[in-house]
């Protein structure tokens, strides 16, 4: 097949960036160069590659198809165990990078892929994390992803029951994109997102239960003038910052490029702040 017959196929199949979709299966499956696919249609017989149209056409996310997505500044491995690392979350990693200590150390809870963990501790190497999951399969990725980007040594993982435990030791920063869709408007999203664990979007009947139970449970391993970061839904800021101040937190809500509210960064905790 063509590139410009993958193209085409794809956007009849009503996949939005066909061309560039397409571009990326001839690099992964090809072995073709950028500067190779730039005003040319070259061919590909690849059995690998009338599967992953397949599977792209049934909704399939590419970057399951591929087994891998860039983050940040790093590349990760995903599987359908963990969630896809959206280029929104990038704001809560920069944040995250600006704001803590030298030689700090910050907890990402739900972890995933440990994209955020991983990125925040490639980009500033004086850094130490712990980062917590629920899901075993889940842990084991994001320890791959660790070594893959070079952080192995300076991050640990656990399995937790967020919303049931809470966490030892104490922290400059606790980073978290938890779940936070609602529960009922799961099933009314993008056909992509069947493909992604539920575990990993449901954030409860209000999509504020994570929140929740991190404030209640995590707070007081929070560091004097610690920082908490939350990636949020667009339209959580109001909840969330209702929530800060119900512990005493004041929060401010940042915009991500798309001007939409996506991470609140809360302060005034900590056990002297
Ligand atoms: N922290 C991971 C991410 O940002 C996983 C988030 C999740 O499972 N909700 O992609």
């Amino acid at each position: 097949m063509t590139l410009h017959e993958l193209t085409e196929a794809l956007r009849e199949g009503g996949i939005d960036n066909a061309a560039g979709e397409a571009r990326e299966l001839f690099l992964h499956f090809g072995g073709f160069t950028p500067a190779a696919l730039v005003g040319q249609d070259p061919s590909l017989w690849d059995p690998r590659l009338s599967d992953a149209l397949t599977r792209r056409l049934a909704h399939e996310p590419l970057q399951y198809i591929l087994g891998e997505c860039a983050f940040f500044r790093e590349t990760y491995d995903v599987s359908p165990d963990c969630l896809i690392p959206r280029a929104d979350t990038e704001l809560l990693v920069e944040q995250a990078i600006a704001l803590l200590p030298q030689g700090g150390c910050f907890a990402d809870l739900c972890t995933g892929s440990g994209c955020i963990a991983v990125s925040v501790l490639a980009n500033r190497t004086d850094l130490r994390a712990h980062a917590y999951d629920i899901s075993e399969n889940a842990l084991s990725l994001a320890e791959r992803n660790a070594l893959r980007n070079g952080v192995g040594d300076r991050v640990a993982f656990h399995a937790s029951d967020l919303l049931r435990e809470g966490i030892t030791g104490t922290f400059d920063a606790l980073l978290s994109n938890p779940p936070y869709i609602r529960t009922g408007v799961i099933d009314s999203l993008a056909p992509e997102l069947a493909y992604e664990p539920r575990l990993a979007l449901d954030g409860g009947e209000d999509g504020m239960v994570f929140y929740r139970a991190i404030l209640s449970n995590c707070l007081g391993n929070l560091a004097p003038r610690g920082v908490i970061l939350f990636e949020i839904g667009y339209d959580q800021a109001e909840a969330i910052t209702a929530l800060a101040r119900a512990y005493g937190l004041h929060a401010d809500v940042l915009r991500d490029l798309g001007g939409n509210p996506r991470v609140a960064k809360l302060t005034g905790g900590g056990t002297n702040a």
